[in-house]
């Protein structure tokens, strides 16, 4: 199948042939040659770190916008503080959210992750490591990641994750090799709360709240103080909308494990 990155490549060489041949015909300046590749490596750096251009892997990025109803994520943990303090305010409200582990920070946590399942959340897929340079592994090193992290959960669960969201949001063609060899699902988010970014609780919460709209995936880090404090008054603000909070699987009607 013609994928559009493919189309992108050969579009890449056919330019670079045209360049070869009115730089020689034309006499054009010789450097013109390698317009098509910057071209090229602008739109692929651009379609990498965008999770929603689908360039490489296809993201769910949203459910339904026609129901007033969202899902609520959380990266990069297990944490030995923030997980629990977010837990007791999901248990408060009744709210199911999804997390989105680091294997290794699992196996620091068992009894964390455990709980989080326990009280009925859902968790997901996110690499073994986190490391830096996820993005530079090869497809098998990617494979062997996500591996870990399902196996450590199914071992102390009995439930293999299917969901999957790319450390730092990151997707290129060996991630995309990676996801089809495991059968994941890739979850991307429509609003990123920016919650690793802004300090101000205040501030944050305006912000997701001016944004917020139906079948949105909200995505928040269960590593920063600042979310759990701000997560109360968010799930206040969508229950006096008329906001429903719902598990993941439910919003986008797939399946939350193997
Ligand atoms: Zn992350």
């Amino acid at each position: 199948m013609l994928t559009f990155y493919r189309f992108l490549q050969l579009m890449m060489v056919l330019a670079t042939a045209v360049m070869v041949f009115a730089c020689r015909e034309y006499f054009w300046p010789l450097w013109y040659i390698g317009i098509p590749f910057a071209v090229f490596l602008i739109l692929v750096g651009l379609g990498s770190y965008f999770i929603w251009s689908g360039l490489f892997v296809k993201a769910i990025l949203h459910g339904s916008r026609k129901e007033p109803k969202i899902a609520i994520t959380f990266d990069d943990g297990p944490h030995p503080i923030h997980t629990p303090a977010i837990l007791n305010v999901l248990k408060k409200y009744n709210v199911k959210a999804t997390f989105f582990c680091v294997g290794e920070r699992i196996d620091e946590q068992l009894d964390i992750m455990k709980q989080t399942i326990d009280e009925g959340h859902i968790v997901g897929n996110h690499s073994w490591q986190h490391g830096l340079w996820f993005d530079f592994k090869s497809a098998h090193n990617m494979q062997v990641e996500i591996n870990r992290t399902n196996h450590i959960v199914q071992q102390h669960t009995g439930l293999l994750p299917h969901f999957f969201r790319p450390p730092y949001g990151v997707t290129n063609p060996n991630l995309a090799k990676a996801i089809k060899n495991t059968n994941m699902v890739t979850i991307g988010w429509s609003l990123r709360s920016m919650d690793t970014v802004i300090k101000n609780e205040d501030r944050l919460l305006k912000r997701i709240t001016s944004k917020i709209k139906a079948g949105d995936i909200v995505l928040f880090h269960d590593t920063q103080a600042g979310t759990v404090s701000v997560l109360e008054a968010f799930i206040n603000h969508c229950q006096h909308k008329g906001i429903q909070i719902v598990p993941l699987d439910e919003l986008i009607e797939k399946s939350a494990y193997e």
